[in-house]
């Protein structure tokens, strides 16, 4: 092998991980072993990682999903620190976000048609492969986006994959000129208030709580209204071409899908446990459609920062060393994080 051919492929074999060994059980500090690293993969090392509500729900097992032990932390940002020899159009050195997915196969139907999110072999970063609660992570080189110039590599983690999720349906379904909703004012719902503003949309924040009303403005919500005033909800009724639901609790859904336009569309992107009641005679009669998203293709990550570095769109967030952890998770749960935490690498 000659010498640079090693450089391109030489990185640590063994990182420093926050590890959970089982469902609830507190995050230890351990060493482990990375293995070889794949040939279309990157090693990047960690410089800062979101905490998502999805790190908690694996951690939790609430989806019935997650393989112990686990390495938590899917909103990632760092340096690349080593290239497989097959990987493409990254180098050593080059700043990348790595989120949801660290992987897909390249070959699927879905991959080949720029759907590499809904690729049936999609890897997540945290279920069955090590995330960002660590020293470095590896992902495919197509799924380690590179940062562009302007945005605050300290707060971009969370763009990696809350910010996708609530951009997303943005860019799909509504112009610029249109009116959207967002439903719940945490970690996802303050970014899409952002995204939704400097998308130039008329936008209403629809959250139970008054405490949050002035923040929501602030974020860029031309209206606010109280999810938990019915007259409220109902003055809006037939005026939203898109809502944006972020919230993982139950809604008065039948007066959400009140509220939208004829053409209009409820969009989840949160995580409700119990099924959505939904009357077919609105979806008919106004031609009303609901739907759902997870997070976005590698390129509508990199447009999606893009626009965000562009338009100064950033997460407001709380930061803890990563030696914190416990804490920081135990802060998410306990619903007071404003609105985004981030954990900075200190290893
Ligand atoms: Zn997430
Ligand atoms: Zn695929």
């Amino acid at each position: 092998m000659s010498a640079s051919a090693r450089s391109r492929t030489e990185g640590p074999t063994t990182a420093r991980a926050w590890v959970a060994k089982g469902p609830k059980q507190p995050i230890v500090l351990e060493t482990v072993e990375l293995g070889p690293l794949g040939a279309e993969d990157v090693q990047v090392a960690v410089e800062h990682c979101g905490l998502c509500h999805s790190d908690v729900s694996v951690l939790n097992n609430e989806w019935g999903i997650s393989q112990f032990p686990a390495v938590l932390g899917h909103e990632v940002v760092g340096r690349v620190t080593a290239v497989g020899p097959g990987a493409k159009g990254l180098s050593v050195g080059q700043r990348v976000g790595v989120g949801w997915t660290a992987g897909s196969d390249m070959h699927c139907r879905q991959c080949l048609s720029g759907n590499h999110h809904l690729c049936p072999r999609a890897q997540p970063t945290i279920i069955g492969h090590r995330g960002g609660f660590a020293t470095h992570v590896r992902a495919h080189w197509a799924w380690a986006i590179p940062l562009p110039d302007g945005l605050n590599v300290a707060d971009a983690g969370p763009l990696l994959c809350g910010g996708i999720t609530v951009f997303a349906p943005l860019t799909m379904y509504v112009k610029p000129t249109e009116r959207v909703g967002v439903v719940g004012i945490g970690g996802l719902g303050h970014m899409a208030l952002k995204f939704a503003a400097a998308y130039g949309c008329d936008v209403t924040a629809f959250t139970s709580s008054e405490g949050k009303f002035e923040e929501a403005r602030g974020f860029g919500a031309n209206h606010v209204v109280s999810s938990k005033d019915p007259a409220a909800v109902r003055k809006v009724a037939g005026t939203l071409d898109l809502v944006i639901s972020t919230v993982n609790a139950k809604m008065d859904w039948d007066a959400l899908i009140g509220t939208l336009a004829p053409n209009g569309r409820l969009h989840v992107v949160g995580v409700v446990p119990e099924p959505i009641p939904v009357p077919v005679f609105p979806l008919i009669a106004g031609q009303r459609s609901v739907s759902g998203s997870p997070t976005g293709s590698p390129v509508a990550i990199a447009t999606m920062l893009d626009f965000a570095a562009r338009h100064h769109v950033a997460p407001q967030t709380e930061h803890f060393p990563m030696n914190k952890i416990n804490e920081a998770f135990a802060r998410l749960e306990s619903g007071k994080a404003r609105y985004r935490i981030v954990l900075d690498a200190d290893f």
